[in-house]
């Protein structure tokens, strides 16, 4: 039995020179692999209520669907701009260099629907911070965040609050 952990490749120097970049690909190849992952991914939520997902693009909406069907619950793509057909809520965050820009079907969540983000790498916390402004802008019920990988080094744990859960399962 493959650790899935083993299967996160580090890949130096991608996508700039100095960056060492975390590949999940391995690990989505690995059919018990990639299972063992979606079962730890789910075990905090469990008996949580959670009623929906919002997956964030574009690696989030593999294991937020994955975790969505696991928790019987419904699915929502945060996405880039652009992307879906209006009209849509969308949150603008910035980026070291610029800004970027996170969509999500207008309605696409109810009033106080417990709702759960996932992706699969927390570095700085931009992006996880941007599509928690998204879900409340939606006016869903926040039940936290889970993410397969958080780069401890970066402290993007400090751009969330300390009270909203947040789980991840791999620290580098
Ligand atoms: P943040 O906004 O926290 O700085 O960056 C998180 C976003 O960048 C996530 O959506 C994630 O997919 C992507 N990301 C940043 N670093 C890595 C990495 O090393 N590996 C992968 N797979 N994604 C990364």
């Amino acid at each position: 039995m493959t650790d899935f952990a083993s299967l996160v490749h580090a890949v130096p120097d991608f996508p700039k020179p100095g960056i060492v970049f975390r590949d999940i690909t391995p690990l989505l190849a690995n059919a018990g692999a990639f299972a063992r992952c979606i079962d730890a991914l789910a075990d905090p939520w469990l008996g949580q209520g959670v009623q929906a997902v919002c997956g964030i693009e574009s690696r989030g909406f593999i294991f937020g669907a994955a975790l969505a069907q696991k928790l019987k619950a419904g699915f929502v793509p945060l996405r880039k701009p652009g992307k879906l057909p209006p009209p849509v809520t969308g949150v603008d965050y910035e980026l070291e260099y610029g800004s970027d820009r996170l969509e999500a079907r207008a309605g696409a969540l109810r009033p106080g629907e417990r709702t759960l983000i996932v992706d699969d790498v927390l570095a700085t916390g931009g992006t996880l911070a941007a599509a928690r402004a998204l879900v409340v802008e939606l006016g869903a019920e926040l039940a936290g965040a889970a993410v397969v990988i958080e780069l401890d080094a970066l402290d993007g744990r400090a751009r969330w609050d300390r009270v909203t859960p947040l789980h991840s399962l791999l620290h580098y």
